[in-house]
Formats: C-alpha cells, structure tokens, sequence
C-alpha cells in the first residue's frame, strides 16, 4: 500500500474491469475502464487537469484566475475539482436539458452555474458560444474550450491509452467508445494505435449524433435522437481530427440500456447511458471481429448522475424506454 501525494494525483490510473456478461455473450474479453472511479466520478476529470495544466504552462492562467467552460457536465464537474486544488475560481455554463444531479454537484464545489436553454451550435445562444463570451468578458479568465483544445485528447493518449496498454499486457484487439468532444475516442484511438497499427478503433455513435454517417458515407447527417448526456457530435472538433477510425456503429437507446440494466443487476456497476452505449459498441465489436478477441471499452461517469433521470421509472416511461431486466 502507498499513499497519495495529493487529490490532483487521483485523476486517472483507473482500474481496468472484465466485465463479465459482455464477455460470456460474445465469447471475447470485453474490459471496462472505470473512468468513474476520477475523484469527479468521470472521464472528463483527466480533460479538466489537462487543459489546466496546459493553461498554466502558456502562462494564461495565473494566481487568483477564473476558468469558464460550456458542459454537458462532467467537465464543470472535473474542472471545479481541479480549480479548487489549485486556487482557482469557475463560471460553467450548462444546457438546462442536463440532470439536475450534475448542476447541484457544480453548485456543492462552488462553481458559479449558469444554464442556458438548448439551441443549437449554430446559434449565438448555445452553451459553448456563450461560455466563449463569458470568458472574453471576464477579467483574469480563460476559456477551457473541452471540444477544440486538443490538450483534452493529449490527456487519453499519455493517460487512457498508455494505462490500457499497459493493463492488457500489450495484448488489445479493439477499442470503442462514443463521442462528446471526441477527446477520448481519439486519443485513446491515436495512443493505441501508435502501440499497435492492428487495434481495430471502432466508433459508437448514439442516434442523433452525425459522426456515425460521416465516418460511413462521408457525410455530417443525424438521424433520430438519444436521451445520453455527454455524448452525440454533429461537427469534427479539434480533437476529433486525424482520430483513426476502422468501423461504426449507431447504438440506439434500448440497447444501451439494456447493458446498463444487466451491468447493475448481474455485475453491481451502476452507469450512465453513455457507458451503456460504449458496452452495446464493444459487444457489437466483438460479433465482428469474432470469438477469443480482447476488446477495451470507456464506463464514462456513475449512474448516481442521473437518479433522477435514466434511473427514474416515471422519466424513462416518458422517454419511451423500457427497463426489461427490472
Ligand atoms: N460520457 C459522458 C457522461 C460525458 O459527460 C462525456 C463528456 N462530455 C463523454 C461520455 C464523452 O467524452 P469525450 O468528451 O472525451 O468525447
């Protein structure tokens, strides 16, 4: 046993889990990283840190300073923890359309939470476009900008994919996970495949996202829409560009679901919809590349997020789900 220098050297380092029906259903070994296990509960903290220290490192952000972000979440989330470790302040600008959990843990670690209503990127209203603003108005500040600062995707090629690697024993078949910023696709994508050319990278791409079609036939086109938070791109982010990418698939709800029903039920983890559509990818990866293939996948944040949402009956009768396993 060894002790912890301090909270920031908590982010990252995360177990790596078998998950056991995922792997028993398609005869592979399908791992789950445990992004959940962050000190903020989810991937985004390993962004947060990194695009922090980069900040600092251009002599941007200096004592006493202010850090302003549009969020599904989870980076306000991240981004707050690693503000007050280091002395500084945080303005997060949300859509009002995110889980009520998420806004009062931005609110409990004392950022300043200003919500927006949903537009879309094309409109001055969008949350990113107005934590852009907020940002250039504000003395002292700078803007995190999650989707274009490629410091996000350094953090999953010197982190995630480094840690993966290293977990499988060098012995990795195929990766898959969704998109939000596509700083974990593609730096997980890009730091596998610098390992190993042959890793299959495999993008799981919720309805009502654009990449799936674009990825396919090359074309930006979004057809139906999830209820997942943190995830679903409709443009090619900073982070997203030159990301490798072998196949696709597009995950709708249900069968997202379904996996986080049977995760809970059978395996005691409890997700969110994002980890579910990561879970649903790796088991179709695995159909494709055959039996005895070891296939890595992201559990992106907790399912204590979304109590009031995806783990609400009355919310997911509403949205037209069904918890079959219940
Ligand atoms: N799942 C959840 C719950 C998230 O909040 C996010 C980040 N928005 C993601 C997945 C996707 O991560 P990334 O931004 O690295 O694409």
């Amino acid at each position: 046993m060894h002790t912890t220098p301090d909270t920031l050297a908590l982010i990252g380092n995360t177990p790596l889990v078998r998950l056991k029906g995922p792997s028993e259903a398609t005869g592979c070994d399908i791992f789950g990283k445990c992004e959940f296990a962050n000190p903020g509960a989810s991937v985004k903290d390993r962004a947060a840190l990194s695009i922090v220290e980069d900040a600092e490192e251009r002599g941007l952000l200096t004592p006493g300073g202010t850090i302003v972000e549009g969020t599904a979440g989870n980076t306000g989330i991240g981004l707050a923890l690693v503000a007050n470790a280091k002395g500084y302040r945080t303005i997060i600008v949300m859509p009002d359309t995110q889980s009520k959990e998420k806004m009062d843990t931005l609110r409990a670690l004392g950022a300043e939470l200003v919500t927006v209503p949903a537009a879309p990127y094309s409109s001055p209203c969008h949350f990113v476009h107005t934590s852009r603003r907020i940002a250039e108005e504000t003395p002292g500040a700078i803007w995190a900008n999650q989707f274009d600062n490629i410091a996000n995707r350094r953090a999953h090629i010197t982190g995630t994919a480094e840690e993966i690697w290293a977990q499988m024993d060098g012995r990795v078949d195929g990766f898959t996970c969704a998109v939000g910023t596509g700083g974990t696709f593609a730096g997980v994508g890009l730091g596998l495949k610098a390992k190993d050319e042959a890793v299959c990278i495999a993008l799981s791409d919720p309805h009502g996202a654009a990449l799936y079609d674009y990825y396919a036939h090359g074309e930006l086109r979004s057809e139906g829409s999830s209820v997942a938070e943190g995830i679903g791109q409709g443009r090619i982010t900073a982070n997203l560009e030159g990301a490798p990418v072998d196949t696709q698939f597009r995950i709708p709800d249900q069968e997202a679901l379904d996996w986080v029903d049977r995760l809970l039920r059978e395996e005691g983890l409890c997700l969110g919809l994002s980890s579910g559509i990561n879970v649903a990818g790796a088991v179709r990866l695995a159909r494709e590349l055959g039996p005895g293939k070891r296939i890595a996948t992201i559990l992106c944040d907790t399912g204590f997020r979304y109590l009031s949402t995806l783990y609400d009956p009355a919310w997911l009768t509403a949205k037209g789900l069904v918890r079959r396993t219940a």
